[in-house]
Formats: structure tokens, sequence, C-alpha cells
């Protein structure tokens, strides 16, 4: 057994540093959750773990740009073709059944009948419309400035008008909005009971994300017509080409350090967490829902589709993963997990190299079956605690609107939250009634980006077995391409 042990430890030991850092993290935030740190001693105590997030988001521009650009050069416009269609159709189509799976769930468990859920929810109106959002989706592929879009991504912003009737102001209660009418721009916090009456304008303005969907498309456009022209095109390719090694060699040296970043990075979040006594029991229901729908489907159904796929064995394809598995559960980031999720197909999955570079950078941004499952339960769960009756239509309509805010979301821990407003308005339910789901929202997306990073790399494990024929001298990590020398 000591042998064996040995032996496991010596082929997974980072694995098992991680798992373990995950675990210790988990144990130190409960530990000193009871000394109630300073704001300043909790910054000191997540440096690390901020530390961690930085080395990887660092590592995102330079991996898609160059992944994408020396990927898809190299590629027959044929066998590009029927990639770029078969991965986008296995992606909407598996988003579109963990959709389904999480409507089943919520249906049959009913999580939020007959509850009495505390909310401090706005007496405002709606917000931003479903074709607001897709419009901001469809701008955000066409980024109007590429450097722009490195840092930011286009978003509606709400910005809210307040009627505040004297009397309201109370000083025991507090509810908190942004005031954009300080005459010096400050941004000025009201407390105020019972809320104000709050209406919203849209107004177009921008968040501080990377717009990783106009980058990917950009990038993609250019890996095909460099791949167009020949000779004149190789040098660009080659500088390509020798980024996205460089970068995997930062990632081989990066994840030593991981394991210990990993243990601040999860302490510090359960230090900032809610108290969980001061959930209710539905809400724990909800949690229950979303984590058994992403069970079914990350575990039952993708493996299922694997294995009819490409009559491999799902779960030792699953087991090269389970590095990246850890990094999505510690990060909550699919954007920032990708380097792994790289590495780990590359060297441990075997999968073609070709292939895992276009599947991959367009996963992480499109692919989100975790995300689509939470928003479609989340949804209906506000429905039922609205006591909302859904028709037959309007389960649809939040399955297609909800596979579409999983498009739109980015891989950036909560995003999803953050499209679920679409989903909401789509069906008539008030978006503000998010504040409901917010605490626990932050181990959901643990888990929910878990299935996200799950889900892109055995579609890319699928996408080589089917495309095994268009891509016949290609191989994985440790090979060398013709074109690499
Ligand atoms: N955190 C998720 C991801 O990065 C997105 C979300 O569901 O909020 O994949």
């Amino acid at each position: 057994l000591g042998k064996n042990l040995k032996k496991f430890l010596k082929r997974n030991g980072l694995l098992t540093l991680s798992v373990f850092a995950v675990l210790t993290g988990c144990t130190l935030g409960f530990m000193l959750r009871g000394t109630h740190l300073s704001t300043q001693a909790k910054i000191y105590f997540s440096f690390p773990g901020e530390l961690l997030m930085r080395m990887l988001k660092m590592l995102i521009l330079p991996l898609i740009t160059s992944s994408l650009m020396s990927g898809l050069s190299s590629m027959e416009s044929k066998a590009c073709c029927r990639m770029g269609v078969l991965t986008v159709t296995y992606y909407l189509w598996t988003t579109f059944i963990a959709v389904v799976v999480g409507i089943v769930l919520v249906i049959i468990i009913k999580p939020g009948v007959g509850t009495e859920v505390e909310s401090n929810r706005l007496g405002g109106g709606p917000v931003m419309t479903s074709a607001d959002a897709l419009l901001d989706l469809i701008r955000n592929m066409v980024p109007s400035n590429l450097i722009e879009a490195t840092f930011q991504q286009y978003k509606t912003d709400l910005v809210p008008i307040l009627k505040v009737p004297a009397r309201t102001i109370q000083p025991n209660f507090v509810y908190v909005v942004p005031d954009d009418t300080d005459p010096k721009g400050r941004t000025v916090y009201l407390e105020l009971t019972p809320p104000p009456e709050i209406t919203y304008k849209t107004s177009p303005g921008s968040s501080q994300q990377m717009n990783v969907l106009g980058i990917v498309i950009f990038s993609a456009t250019m890996g095909l017509l460099l791949g167009r022209m020949g000779e004149r095109g190789a040098p660009l390719v080659n500088v390509c080409q020798c980024i996205n090694e460089c970068v995997m060699k930062i990632i081989n040296a990066a994840v030593w350090y991981f394991p210990f970043g990993i243990i601040f990075l999860v302490a510090g979040k359960i230090l900032d967490m809610q108290d969980p006594s001061t959930l209710g029991k539905k809400l724990g229901w909800y949690g229950i829902t979303v984590l058994a729908g992403l069970f079914v489907h990350g575990l039952i159904l993708l493996p299922l589709f694997y294995f009819v796929l490409t009559r491999k064995n799902p779960f030792s394809f699953i087991r090269g993963l389970l590095q990246a598995l850890v990094i999505a559960l510690a990060t909550s980031s699919s954007s920032a997990t990708l380097p792994i999720t790289m590495k780990c197909l590359l060297e441990n999955c075997h999968v073609d190299r070709q292939i895992a570079r276009f599947v991959l950078p367009v996963g992480a941004t499109i692919n989100m079956d975790g995300t689509a499952l939470y928003e479609a339960v989340a949804a209906i769960f506000i429905a039922q605690v609205n006591d909302y009756e859904l028709d037959f239509g309007q389960l649809v309509t939040i399955s297609i609107t909800a596979t579409a805010a999983s498009i739109g979301a980015a891989g950036i821990p909560q995003a999803g939250l953050v499209t679920m407003v679409i989903v909401l308005t789509s069906v008539g339910l008030p978006p503000d009634d998010i504040t409901l789901i917010v605490a626990i929202d932050w181990i959901l997306d643990r888990f929910r980006t878990m299935i996200n990073v799950l889900g892109d790399a055995l579609a890319a494990g699928i996408i080589a077995h089917l495309c095994r024929k268009d891509f016949p001298l290609s191989g994985s990590g440790k090979v060398i391409f013709f074109f690499n020398l």
C-alpha cells in the first residue's frame, strides 16, 4: 500500500497539493471567521490568492490570441469549417440539455414553493430588457476598439433615478444606492427606509472586464485569413506559435505556486462570506437543486455523450482534468482556468493540439452549461417564491434565454448572476429578486464553473475524435509539428 501511495503521489503530486490547499483554505477561513479581522487585515491575508488570480488572468489574452491565430492558420478551410460547425452545434446542444435538466429538477423539487425567504428587494421597476442584453452580446462580438476590448466589455449601464420623499430617511435601515446626483461626481451612498422609489434609465456604458468574446472572434478571423496567406502570413504565424509555447512554459512553472495561492484565495472568500445561519431553509433547497442538476449534467449526461460519441472511457478522460477542475473550484472563473485546462488536455488527455487550441478558447467564452442550468433553476425558483405560475411557453422562453444568457456571460466570478436579468425579464419576473439568491451564489458559482470547464474539455475530446480524419498529422502537446520547427 505504501508503495502504491508513493507512486500515486509522485504522479499526482500537484493535484494532491491543490486538493489539500482547498481543504486547508476552508479550515483556515472558518477558523479565522470568529476573529473578526479588520478589512485591512483581510486584504493582506488574501494577497497570495489575489496574486494567483492575477497570474491566471495575465495569461488569458496571450493564450487565446496565440492559440486561435496559430491553430486556425494551419488548418485547411474544409476541415476548419467542419470543426467550427461541429463545435458550435455541440456547445449549443449540450447547453440546452443542461437547461432542460435544471428545469425538470426545479419543477420536481419545488424549492421556492411556500417559501418565506427574507429579502431586501427593491421596490423599483425593471431594469435592462432582453433586447438590450442581446444587443450588448452582439456589440461585444464586434469590438469597436481592439485595445479597449482587452480590458473592457460593452455593457449597458443602469443609471438609477431616485425619487426620495423626505420622510423616508431613517437611520435604522441600511439601504444603499449610488447617488449620481452629486455635483462633484463623487459616489455618494444614501441610507434610506423604506426603499425609495427608483426608476432606471439605461445608458450605454462599459464594465471593467476583458471582452473575451470580441477577442475570440477577431483572433479566429485573423487565424483563418493568415492560413490563406501562405508564405506572407508565415512570420506572424511563427510569432503566435512562439507566444503560445512561452505561455505554456509559464503555466508549467506557475502551477507550483497555485496550491499556496489557493489556500488564501479560498480562506479569504470564506472570511467575507455572509453568515450561513441567516439563510432560509428554502434557499438551501434551491442550492441543493442547482447542485443536483450540475451533478446529473456533469457526471452522468456529459460523460454519456462522450462515451456514445467516442466509445472511450469518459472517467479516465476526466481524471486527466482534475487539476483544472480544482483550479475552477478555487477561482470561480473558467477564463482564468483556461491555461490549466489547456495544459491538462494536451499533457494528460492527449487531445489533438490544433483542436484544443480552437475548441477550448471558444468554449471558455460561449459554452457554459453550468451557468445556463443555474440560470434556469434560479429563474423558476424566483417565480415559485413570487407564486407566479409559469406556463409551457414561458418555460420554453426560459430555456432559450438561459442558453443565450450563458453565452453572453463572461468566464469570470458570478457573471451568471448578472446576465440572469435577461432570463427574468423575458418572462416578466422582477430582476431585483436576484437579491434573493445572492447569499449563496458565491458557492454555487464555484461548482457551476467546474461544470463549465468540464463541458469545454469533454467537447474538445469529442470534437478531436469526430475530426480525427481531418487532422491525421496532428497529435497532442508532446508532439512537435513540422510547422513548429
Ligand atoms: N463563474 C462562471 C465561469 O467563470 C460564470 C458564472 O456562471 O458566473 O464560468
